[in-house]
């Protein structure tokens, strides 16, 4: 039986036949004729305004450019795995917390919208503005869980799905509304630490306060819960420099010494990598776990700084994979 696709335009003359009731006598069953006959095409407008919006919310949270330079590509690709527990905790927070104040500001400001003109800040106006910044975001937050939780059964790739999003029109309007969002809240902060008592509506000074708290209370959380996932970053997404730790002097004093012969090395000029400078006969050297040998001067100096080998960076107290067998110290 032929299916009648949504949307589908409907032939007129194919009413015509309705009539015949049972089997049609252009050979088709009954099941099709009435649905040609009783489809509403008063709906067709209306389906193809909603596949219309489909079609344009689908290309605004595509990517539309290769690549993505969001940081948080960067953070995922350090660890998928922490990432997405970053991503959702933020999300799913954010995201509820903005249906939230959207909710209470709506019946907030309906109940309390004439009374609350008299007062000499606009807090109305910033409560409106604020509630509109925040509708504006609810759809790019879940759209942004969905698609992670679609990579996610599908098993492809945190980075893929991240990337494409961060590289789609809806991220970066997101991005502007945020930075607006701010520029907003700090107006918000003045109009409040300034405003005084509105005795035709005083309950527009603690929502307006409310309102603050909870902004300020997912900032914190999104930093707290950065700063546990990802211990070894700062805020901005880069790797803390590792700590460089100095040997104890017995650890020093421990290593071989041996001192310089025109023998010892296969090198005609054999020269430290501390000081660069060659190596003259009779001078001490220090010999490293690694094999690597320089003057005992740079070499102690170096280790008290550092455990590790300047040229090789094998710690001095780590396993030695080479098993180097130091020579007879003189
Ligand atoms: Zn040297
Ligand atoms: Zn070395």
């Amino acid at each position: 039986m032929a299916v009648v696709a949504e949307g589908e335009e409907f032939a007129p003359q194919a009413t015509s036949s309705s009539s015949a009731g049972g089997v049609a006598v252009d050979g088709s069953d009954e099941t099709e004729l009435v649905a040609r006959c009783y489809s509403p095409v008063e709906l067709l407008p209306h389906r193809r305004l909603v596949r219309w919006c489909s079609e344009v919310a689908s290309s605004f949270f595509s990517p539309n450019s290769e690549h993505s330079d969001d940081p948080l590509v960067d953070v995922v690709r350090r660890d998928p795995q922490a990432a997405s527990r970053f991503i959702r905790t933020v999300m799913i927070f954010s995201g509820l917390g903005s249906v939230v104040v959207c909710a209470s500001c709506a019946i907030f400001l309906v109940l309390y919208w004439s009374r609350c003109g008299g007062c000499d800040r606009p807090l109305r106006w910033w409560l409106l503005m604020h509630m509109m910044l925040q509708v504006m975001q609810i759809p790019v937050r879940f759209v942004f869980l969905a698609k992670m939780k679609t990579a996610e059964i599908a098993g492809s790739s945190l980075e893929a799905c991240v990337s494409s999003f961060t590289a789609s029109p809806a991220w970066r309007a997101s991005k502007n509304v945020s930075l607006f969002t701010y520029g907003w809240f700090v107006l918000g902060i003045v109009w409040v630490v300034n405003a005084g008592g509105c005795t035709a509506c005083p309950g527009i000074y603690r929502m307006t306060i409310a309102v603050i708290i909870q902004a300020v209370a997912r900032a914190v959380v999104a930093l707290v819960c950065f700063r546990l996932l990802f211990p070894q970053l700062d805020t901005a997404g880069r790797v803390e420099a590792p700590k460089v730790e100095g040997a104890e002097p017995d650890q020093i004093s421990a290593l071989p010494l041996v001192r310089f012969t025109t023998n010892l090395f296969s090198e005609d000029a054999a020269s430290c990598a501390v000081c660069l400078s060659e190596y003259e006969l009779g001078e001490s050297l220090r010999r490293l776990p690694c094999g690597h040998h320089f003057h005992r001067r740079c070499a102690d100096k170096w280790l008290r700084r550092s455990k590790r080998c300047p040229l090789c960076m094998h710690a001095i107290d780590a396993e030695c994979e080479h098993g180097w067998k130091p020579k007879k110290v003189i």
